[in-house]
Parts: structure tokens; C-alpha cells; sequence
């Protein structure tokens, strides 16, 4: 079978209308996540630069041609700003037409160069952007599969094309640039089909896998303090105390429930108790170390589980966490009204019992005790079920009461 270069260019140019095609619809579908969309114009860009270059017998000065390259510089610049917007970024249009400008002043204007070096800069540019979408690849979207293809590809084209920028350099690339089929470049016609469209599948793909993680994220992430939901705690809570037994390590949880909280609403509106949770929020994420974890239970109840943390040591985050808190509410402008949080505190084993209900049990008894107790403290569960009643707390703003934890 005989494949002349200029019918397997146009093949690819077809290829690459096509995949671009297919990417643009893609993006018409959703249309927040742009890399699709600059993907799509990297493959249009080269379905025209292709034939322009081809077309003229690949003659460096023709304007044809050099409009071709034009394009073909453009593409792989494309591909990079579909690899900065994958990664949530924005990306600068100038870096986008920079290495094409570079090569049109560097060949019009400045140096005047040569066919071989000409060759060399717009191969070194093409190499250069696509190694740098590759390293965007690498560097964000952890936690992705589909970026995985996509790296290697990139990285694959990218050498192919730094191979040719070096061989041109040195004067090795023989007949000219499109490589011939004889020579190990020649190669690169049938390695750019499989790169289009081995890309345009895995990028629309890794799109639709982000999609998903961010909806499971969603499911599982408290929209407004952007600490986990129930759901997730239990989850999250069962397996730290699942490995706390196995080795043997103490775990506690600590219970916590914002004071009068109802009064704060109806004295200065849903908004102002909204940003009230939103500190909690903040505050608490900043105190708790990785291995902790963090949840709201519901309303203006949250609770956090303290690895290899005994209760004596977990009363000392907590009141980190209640001291930050009133403080943060401070600045909020509630002059008669300082919001204020009780918690209560159960160790695994301890008083707690071995099971994620029984540890809630003892720190809710704990949490009970505290506003029992006048709030703003930390109480540490003593194992004894004897439940006082709590007063109900008055509507009118009452003082914060500043004990130390009753432990
Ligand atoms: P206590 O000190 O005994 O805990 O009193 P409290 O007023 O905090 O407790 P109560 O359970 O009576 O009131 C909880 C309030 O929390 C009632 C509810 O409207 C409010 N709340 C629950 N979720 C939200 C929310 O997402 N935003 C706001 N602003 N308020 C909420
Ligand atoms: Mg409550
Ligand atoms: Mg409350």
C-alpha cells in the first residue's frame, strides 16, 4: 500500500476538523468548563494550517506557508490554554500568541532567518507549549485518571517535536519540514492522528470525570461553612475510630452547639447567623490538623473527631476552637449579643463506649451538661447518665458566661 504525504496531511487535517468539532459540541454542553472549547480551536488550527502548509510544496517565504505555521504555532498554544483552563485558571491571552509573534518577528523582522532555523524556532515553539500543557496536566487535577493519557500524549508530541527543533537546528532534518515517511520524524503524520484524536476522546472524558468528583464533593461538603455534612462526618468519623481500635490509639469527639443561636437569628437576622456559622466554619478548619475531621451534624451543631487524642488533650482544641470563635464574633458588630459555643467531650474506650453511637451519646451527655452549666464552656463526659435539666435559654441577649472547660 502506497501513502503519499500530502493525502495523509489532508487525512489529517479531516481528523482534526472533526475531533474539533466533536470538542466544541462538548463544550456546548457545559459550557462553564472552557478547555473543550480551546481545545476545539487547537485542532481547527491546525485542520487550517495543515493544508496551507502542504499545499505550497512547504516553501518557507510563501505567505501561504508561512500563514500555515502561523496556525500550527497557534494550535499547540491552544492546547496549553485548554490545559491552564482544566486547571480552573484563566488563561493569558498574550502567552497564547506569543510564540507565534516571536517566530513572525524573529523570521520578518529581527534576524531575517534562515529556512533551517526558521524550521527550528517553529518546531522549539510548537515543542515548548506542548510540554507545558503537559506540566499543567501533571501539576493540577490530582486525583484525575483521564489526565494520565493526557500527559503522556502531550508528552509523546511534545518530544517529537523537540527531536525536530533540534534536528533542524543542526542541520539534520534532510529534505525539509514536513519530515519525510523514510525518515524516523516521518513518523510524527501517523503519532499526531493518534494524538489528535487520542486527546480530543480523553480531554472531553477528563471534563466529565471533573464534573462527577465536584458533584461528589458537593454531596458530601456543607454548603455554607464548607465543613463536611452529617453524611460524610459519619463516614469519615467511623473510619478514623475503626483504625483508632486496631491500633489501639485513643479517639475522641467533641460535640459542639453554638449558645442561643435562635436568639441570634431573631435579634440580627438569618444573614448575620449564617456568617456567624460561616467563622465557625473557618475557625474550626484552621485549628484541626489533617487527621482530624470536621462536620455539621445540623443547624448550629457540629462536631469534630481528634485522632490519637485522649480527652484531656482534645479539651485543650476545643477551647482553642471556642476562645477563636467568640473572638472572630467580635468583629461582627454585635455589641449586647456575643455569640458564644458549649461542647462536650467522650473519649473511644473511656467513657465512650467502642461504637460511633455510643461516643456521640456520651459527648452529647457532656454537651448537655455544659449548657446545663450556663454555656460557653467545654465539658469533659464523666460516664455518669444523670442529665440535668436544661434552662431554657432566655430571649432576651444574655452576656457570654467566660468559664473555663468544668472538666
Ligand atoms: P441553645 O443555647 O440551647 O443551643 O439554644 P439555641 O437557640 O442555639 O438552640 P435552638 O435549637 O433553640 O435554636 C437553633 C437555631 O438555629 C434555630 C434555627 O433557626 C437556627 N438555624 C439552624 N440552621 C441555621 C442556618 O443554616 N442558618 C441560620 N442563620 N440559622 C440556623
Ligand atoms: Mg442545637
Ligand atoms: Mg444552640
Amino acid at each position: 500500500m502506497n501513502i503519499d504525504l500530502p493525502t495523509l496531511m489532508l487525512a489529517g487535517s479531516f481528523v482534526a476538523a472533526i475531533s474539533g468539532a466533536f470538542l466544541f459540541f462538548a463544550w456546548l454542553q457545559n459550557r462553564d468548563a472552557t478547555g473543550p472549547l480551546w481545545w476545539a480551536g487547537a485542532n481547527l488550527s491546525l485542520a487550517i494550517g495543515v493544508p496551507l502548509l502542504s499545499s505550497a510544496g512547504s516553501q518557507f517565504g510563501l505567505p501561504s506557508v508561512m500563514l500555515g505555521i502561523l496556525f500550527l504555532n497557534l494550535s499547540p498554544a491552544m492546547v496549553w490554554a485548554a490545559a491552564v483552563s482544566c486547571n480552573q485558571r484563566r488563561p493569558n491571552p498574550l502567552i497564547v500568541v506569543a510564540g507565534a509573534t516571536i517566530w513572525l518577528v524573529a523570521v520578518l523582522v529581527i534576524f531575517r532567518l534562515g529556512s533551517e532555523a526558521q524550521m527550528a524556532l517553529n518546531l522549539a515553539v510548537i515543542a515548548i507549549y506542548l510540554l507545558a500543557a503537559a506540566a499543567e496536566f501533571w501539576l493540577g487535577n490530582r486525583g484525575l485518571q483521564t489526565r494520565w493519557p493526557l500527559i503522556v500524549l502531550l508528552v509523546l508530541h511534545g518530544t517529537f517535536f523537540a527531536a525536530g527543533a533540534v534536528l533542524a537546528a543542526t542541520g539534520g532534518l534532510g529534505a525539509g519540514y514536513p519530515p519525510a515517511f523514510d525518515s524516523w520524524l516521518g513518523l510524527i503524520h501517523f503519532e499526531t492522528l493518534a494524538f489528535v484524536i487520542g486527546t480530543a476522546i480523553f480531554a472531553v472524558a477528563m471534563v466529565k470525570e471533573q464534573r462527577e468528583m465536584e458533584q461528589m464533593t458537593a454531596a458530601r461538603v456543607d454548603p455554607l461553612t464548607g465543613v463536611a455534612n452529617r453524611r460524610a462526618f459519619l463516614e469519615n468519623a467511623g473510619l478514623l475510630l475503626e483504625r483508632a481500635a486496631s491500633e489501639g490509639k485513643p479517639l475522641s469527639l467533641v460535640v459542639f452547639d453554638l449558645d442561643r443561636f435562635k436568639v441570634i437569628n431573631d435579634t440580627y437576622g438569618h444573614a448575620m447567623g449564617d456568617r456567624v456559622l460561616e467563622a465557625f466554619g473557618d475557625i474550626v478548619q484552621g485549628v484541626l490538623r489533617n487527621s482530624d475531621v470536621v462536620g455539621r451534624m445540623g443547624g448550629e451543631e457540629f462536631a469534630i473527631a481528634l485522632s490519637e487524642s485522649t480527652a484531656r488533650a482534645s479539651v485543650v482544641v476545643a477551647e482553642r476552637i471556642r476562645c477563636a470563635f467568640a473572638e472572630a464574633c467580635r468583629g461582627f458588630g454585635m455589641a449586647d449579643l456575643r455569640p458564644t459555643l458549649s461542647g462536650g467531650v467522650a473519649e473511644a474506650g473511656v467513657t465512650g463506649g467502642n461504637s460511633l453511637d455510643s461516643l456521640f451519646a456520651a459527648a452529647d451527655r457532656a454537651l448537655y451538661r455544659a449548657k446545663a452549666a450556663g454555656r460557653d464552656i467545654v465539658v469533659i463526659d464523666d460516664g455518669i447518665a444523670t442529665p440535668q435539666p436544661v434552662p431554657k435559654p432566655d430571649d432576651a441577649p444574655q452576656p457570654a458566661v467566660a468559664t473555663a472547660q468544668a472538666a
